[in-house]
């Protein structure tokens, strides 16, 4: 699901670029017959009204685009899905365009790693990583895991540690029946950054990234399909979700 797109300096997301790039904002359901198990959030409902009041600082760093209708909760209804119904909410890490909606998915237990967790609950990581107590703080049961965690015990659901980007990012290996994929999240924004093994300009730890993304490129070798973070020109490969906004 497309639950807004952030256009910000190309930098941002590979260091010493020039230009600016638009982005989408995913946010994944996978339908497991235990339950149904959203993969990030987007953006909080408020960014679509007063995208400054709520981001504050990012958003004088992106322009956002981000209509009624393209939330995750609207995106989720759209395809008949009762929000109360998501069993599982796994977030990526706790940054703004990753946890906004996490307050819309009420019932779910939330899926974090323990060191994400924990950096968002001390106030000094969470200012030096950007992150905003509102969009977690939301009163969810939470499940802290510890590295790679298969969240059915079937090998169809798993999540896996890819540091770097923040403390305790993680990513999603899914298997279908068709085969692997791989939900990267921030651990990799763009094709470009594994292909080349570029960073961004903001990085919690440069050393854990450049691991996590031999991770992801190993698994890419044994043939899973991976799914960018933040790569438009991915994004428009990958089967979307009906939408309720035309
Ligand atoms: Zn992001």
């Amino acid at each position: 699901m497309t639950c807004g797109w952030l256009t910000g300096p190309l930098s941002n997301f590979l260091a010493g670029e020039s230009g600016r790039i638009r982005v989408p904002v995913p946010c994944f359901l996978i339908d497991h017959p235990r339950g149904k198990v959203l993969f990030d959030s987007g953006l909080h409902p408020a960014v679509q009204v007063d995208a400054a009041g709520r981001l504050g600082n990012a958003a004088r760093l992106f322009d956002v685009d981000f209509a009624a209708g393209e939330d995750v909760a609207a995106r989720l209804a759209a395809l008949g899905v009762d929000v109360r119904h998501v069993r599982h909410l796994v977030n990526s890490h706790l940054h703004f365009d990753h946890t906004g909606g996490n307050a819309s998915i009420p019932n779910a237990q939330l899926v974090v790693q323990r060191r994400e967790w924990q950096a968002g609950a001390d106030p000094d990581l969470a200012r030096k990583n950007y992150y905003d107590r509102r969009d977690y703080d939301t009163g969810h049961d939470v499940l802290q895991v510890d590295g790679e965690h298969d969240l059915y015990g079937d090998g169809r659901i798993v999540c896996i540690p890819t540091w770097g980007h923040t403390p305790g990012h993680q990513s999603l290996r899914v298997r279908l029946d068709g085969g692997e994929i791989v939900l990267t999240a921030d651990a990799c924004y763009l094709r470009r950054t594994l292909e080349a093994l570029h960073l961004p300009n903001i990085v919690h730890d440069a050393d854990g990234m450049r691991e996590s993304l031999a991770r992801l490129r190993r698994l890419r070798d044994a043939g899973a399909r991976i799914v960018f973070g933040h790569d438009p020109e991915d994004w428009a490969t990958v089967p979307q979700a009906p939408s309720p906004v035309a």
